[in-house]
Order: structure tokens, then sequence, then C-alpha cells
């Protein structure tokens, strides 16, 4: 599938891009993509007045494209809640049909999805929703890559990607767990988390999008 400006403008958002340039390398990476499709699309968005772009910098969403991503993120995220907490969903799974739902979404079917889920602050990726007409600003944190060796961390919020959620479903690693470092390895090897029950390894590139609190 060919991702749409809609796709961009969500992503650039998770990746930071309420507060911050995003390079186009992460774009690229986070979409599977071209560099050659990726810039062509952010010369598109420019013209609309969508995201700001400096060279060698990367790009930002404005004040509209901030609007657009944070609207269709609140109804992303609401249909993510309904199909884990209602329809058993696993937190992997749910990505795809969240994707098409979010498009046929009216203003008050939102409404009544928001109240009958008993309105939600989180996706049950850790993502913030936001309320209706406001814009997302995600809490600002460190991933996994940031803290050394003996840190006690909760895991907070992980990117909202197939690859990376089938990778922790595989591992058995969950929004809430807590877990102290116990070992990263050098040259970007994987770092090693441990608690009373068990202890895991996670591949340093899946680190990097793993956001944590510090407990
Ligand atoms: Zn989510």
């Amino acid at each position: 599938m060919t991702p749409n400006r809609e796709d961009y403008l969500k992503l650039i958002l998770e990746l930071g891009g309420d507060v911050e340039k995003v390079s186009n390398k992460k774009i690229v990476a986070g979409l599977a993509i071209s560099g050659a499709s990726v810039s062509e699309m952010i010369s598109k968005l420019v013209k609309e007045g969508l995201v700001d772009h400096s060279p060698y910098q990367g790009v930002q969403l404005t004040e509209l494209g901030l609007q657009k991503a944070s609207a269709l993120v609140r109804k992303h995220r609401l249909w993510e809640v309904f199909l884990v907490d209602h329809l058993s969903f696993s937190w992997n799974e749910v990505h795809d049909d969240a994707e098409v739902l979010e498009h046929v979404t009216s203003e008050m079917l939102e409404e009544k999805l928001d109240s009958y889920l008993k309105y939600p602050k989180l996706c049950p990726h850790g993502g913030m929703i936001p309320k209706h007409g406001e814009a997302i600003h995600e809490k600002k944190r460190a991933t996994l890559i940031d803290y050394p060796i003996n840190t006690e961390i909760e895991i907070a919020r992980v990117l909202d990607e197939k690859e990376l959620l089938d990778y922790l479903v595989s591992l058995n690693v969950k929004i809430h767990d807590r877990y102290t470092i116990t070992n990263i390895a050098a040259y970007e090897g994987p770092i090693t988390l441990k608690n009373q029950d068990r202890e895991v390894a996670i591949s340093y590139k899946a680190a990097t999008t793993i956001f944590v609190d510090q407990l």
C-alpha cells in the first residue's frame, strides 16, 4: 500500500514532529519506502502548508498539519481501544483495521465511540488520545537506549509500528511492564532487562522506539 498524505502527517507526529524537526531518514525508515518518494510527498505537504521543511534538519508540522494529524490520530486510537478492549484484538493486530476505520468515522460516531469507551486517555500503545479539536503533544520521554545500567524503568509508550509490535509480542514485553536495565551490550548490541519474573534482551533498534519512564 502506498502511504498517503495522512500517513505522513501521522508518522511525523509520532516521531515528535509536533515540537521538533524530524529527519527525512526517520520518515523513510518508518514508512519503508524510497527516499525519493518521501521527498516528493514532503514538497506537496509544504505547498499545502501542512509542514515546514528545512534542508538537513527535516520537517515539522505546522499548526494546520498538527490539527489534521491530531484529529486522525484521535479516531485511530479510539478504534484501537475499542478493538483491544471489546473485540479481544492484541495490540499488534489493531493497526490495519484502525487505519481503515479512522477514515470513515464521522464526528458523531467519534463522539459516541469516545463516550462508549468512557473517554480513554491512552491507546493500547501508550499514545495520548487528545480531546476533540485538541492537538496532541505526547509527553516528552527518553527511550530505552538513553539510560545507564541499573536504571529502573516502566515501559510507557511504543511506536505504533507492526514489525516492532510483533517483536514485542514475541518477547512478551508489554506497556506498563517494569524492569531494571541489567546489561547494555557494546556496539549497539541488545539491552537486557530484568524483573522478579523474567529476563529479556531487546535489540538496540527496537529499544530506540520504546519510550520509558524512570522509576
Ligand atoms: Zn496506538
